[in-house]
């Protein structure tokens, strides 16, 4: 499959790997907006939030928990902001489903 997502957790891209199990893949993004600033991706090929449907609540769960639990490890307890983009109205560029977590900066609201 020709997805950058799949091929870095594949290990035929190259990432700067936090934490992986059996269902998610987490790496610091190539571009950080902040000071901590890493993505967290389901290792199956899911393209947009729209693709997800309710066999997917426990994988998304465990995303977002990971997600938490690898914010406070990088330094982010005293807050972090989670984001997920769906599809280019959206701002999605990655056609793989991924959480964006970002830490370590004042946050404003609303995002641009
Ligand atoms: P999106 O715009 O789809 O919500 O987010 C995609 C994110 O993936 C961007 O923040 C971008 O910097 C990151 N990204 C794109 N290509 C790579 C890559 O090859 N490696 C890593 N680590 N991050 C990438
Ligand atoms: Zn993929």
């Amino acid at each position: 499959m020709d997805c950058l997502f799949c091929k870095i957790v594949a290990g035929q891209i190259p990432a700067r790997k936090l934490y992986e199990d059996e269902q998610v893949f987490a790496f610091h993004d190539i571009g950080p907006r902040a000071p901590v600033h890493f993505l967290v991706i389901p290792k199956r090929h899911i393209s947009t939030l729209l693709h997800l449907t309710e066999a997917d609540n426990a994988l998304t769960g465990h995303m977002l928990f990971t997600a938490q639990r690898l914010a406070k490890e990088q330094g982010c307890e005293e807050g972090f902001r989670v984001v997920m983009n769906c599809n280019e109205l959206g701002g999605q560029t990655v056609q793989h489903i991924h959480m964006h977590v970002l830490g370590q900066r004042q946050m404003t609201w609303p995002p641009g």
